[in-house]
């Protein structure tokens, strides 16, 4: 019994000696690529090795470790648990936002720990700001689709900058427990609230230190923009909002900042590779700012860069590409599949009566795929791909009569889901699901006690660690 005991009183002390290893830092950045596992890095790093660009500079940091993502519940994690994992630094069910398994306790984020610290805190990401990996960082609910309960949380937070997409559900007057738009309860509750899409850019670039908390969001329930749309050029990219961020929260207790690539995950779901390659360069054009930041205070600065999960189960190398990569045909890419799709839904109310030779210019302008070329052209078509997009145009003209005839919505979109699957094939990239999956994340860090991030560790110990180093 006293060998256990004393057995125990080792433990315990080796235990608490781990964690008094790592020293406070000043500022301490948190990159999260939501979807964004070593495929997803390395597609940006391959693309510019073929276009002779700079590799991504999130591939570049000194150190890295291989890092498990998997949820109390499921073996694949959802943005909710793997969120709450990284905040918190405890597994929880999927769909619950820092909250344990059970749903009967509130778990606490670094991002909390850091303002109980007398720090102040930045919440970034290019999705919405109740989005689940963002409320990962304040929010406490038992499902990530209470969007208006975790708003409620958001302005509760009192963290000092909230910037990027706007707050899903803000007006929800049906929900029991609406007390109020979010937005006008941020203002309430003392935020400086600015919507970017509503003229509020040049307010935005007039925010200067000492302002009090911001919430600076491109306003509504919307995302930024993807990259490759480039429609609403008001937006700040998110390089923009973590500059500002900077700025802002830079003081003599120092920060935390939490910042979201969120919508690389959305284009894994859409196995969209052409609109993620802008999204990452985006994401690591965000983490140079940080490091920019870093190098003017070497001493004092720890940046970490780490994904959620993977999305898609993307894989660098396709049935027909043999050992070729053919990456840099997806610079062909002018739009995102969402877009592309709007397109197709309109050509098709446009002109019902449309041949699949009257859509192919739209193909082409769209994503340089050619119907005729040289046959030494690498975007000409082959046999087999035109006749998938035949097939897919005969398919998507059988749905929308159908709909037509039982006066419902079609559902899908044949058409620009089979050219979003010829393009891919192209590039030499393969997908294996519409969902996320279990494979690694790799977490890359640079800076202060950056040695800490590496080897194998488990989602749960990025927090833990962070934990320790915003005392
Ligand atoms: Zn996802």
């Amino acid at each position: 019994m006293r060998k256990i005991l004393m057995l125990t009183a080792l433990l315990l002390m080796a235990v608490v000696m781990s964690a008094a290893e790592l020293k406070p830092v000043k500022y301490v950045f948190l990159f999260i690529g939501d979807g964004m596992s070593i495929p997803q890095r390395m597609l940006i790093d391959n693309y510019r090795k073929i276009t002779h660009g700079e590799p991504a500079y999130i591939n570049r940091m000194p150190y890295a470790a291989i890092t498990t993502t998997s949820s109390a519940s499921a073996f694949i994690t959802d943005s909710a648990a793997s969120g709450t994992a990284i905040a918190c630094g405890e597994k929880t069910k999927n769909g619950r936002i820092g909250m344990n398994t059970a749903g009967d306790k509130d778990l606490f984020s670094v991002a909390t720990h850091a303002k109980q610290n007398g720090r102040k805190v930045g919440i970034v990401s290019s999705v919405t700001l109740n989005h689940a990996t963002p409320a990962s960082f304040y929010g406490h609910r038992q499902n990530r689709g209470q969007y208006y309960e975790i708003g409620l949380d958001l302005v509760a937070s009192e963290f000092d900058y909230f910037a990027g997409g706007g707050i899903s559900k803000h007006n929800d007057t049906g929900n029991e427990a609406f007390r109020g738009d979010i937005y006008d309860l941020a203002a309430q509750g003392g935020y400086h609230v600015i919507e970017i899409s509503s003229g509020g850019r040049a307010a935005f670039d007039a925010l200067a230190p000492g302002e009090g908390k911001v919430l600076a969001s491109i306003g509504g329930d919307m995302a930024l923009p993807y990259v490759i749309d480039n429609l609403k050029c008001e937006v700040p990219s998110l390089a923009e909002f973590v500059a500002k961020g900077i700025e802002l929260l830079d003081n003599p207790k120092g920060f935390f900042m939490m910042v979201e690539g969120g919508m690389i995950d959305w284009c894994g779901h859409a196995n969209d590779a052409g609109t993620m390659l802008g999204e990452v360069a985006a994401f690591d054009d965000a983490v140079k700012v940080a490091k920019a930041f870093a190098d003017k205070h070497p001493e004092e600065t720890l940046i970490v860069v780490t994904g959620d999960h993977e999305t898609g189960g993307l894989t660098l190398g396709f049935a027909n590409s043999g050992y070729q990569s053919k990456i840099d045909l997806l610079k062909e890419q002018r739009c995102s599949s969402v877009i592309f799709a709007r397109k197709v839904t309109e050509f098709f109310k446009t002109k019902p009566q449309a041949s699949f030779e009257d859509i192919q210019p739209l193909v082409t302008e769209n994503f340089g795929l050619k119907f005729t070329a040289g046959k030494d052209d690498p975007m000409l078509l082959t046999k087999g791909e035109k006749e998938k997009l035949q097939a897919a145009f005969d398919k998507h003209v059988a749905a929308l009569k159908e709909a037509a005839e039982k006066k419902t919505r079609m559902r899908g979109n044949p058409f620009a889901s089979a050219v979003m699957q010829v393009m891919n094939s192209k590039a030499g990239l393969g997908w294996a699901s519409g969902d996320h999956t279990a494979l690694p994340v790799n977490t890359t860090a640079d800076g202060v006690q950056a040695e800490a991030f590496s080897g194998m560790i488990d989602n749960t110990d990025i927090a833990k660690k962070l934990k320790q180093m915003v005392r």
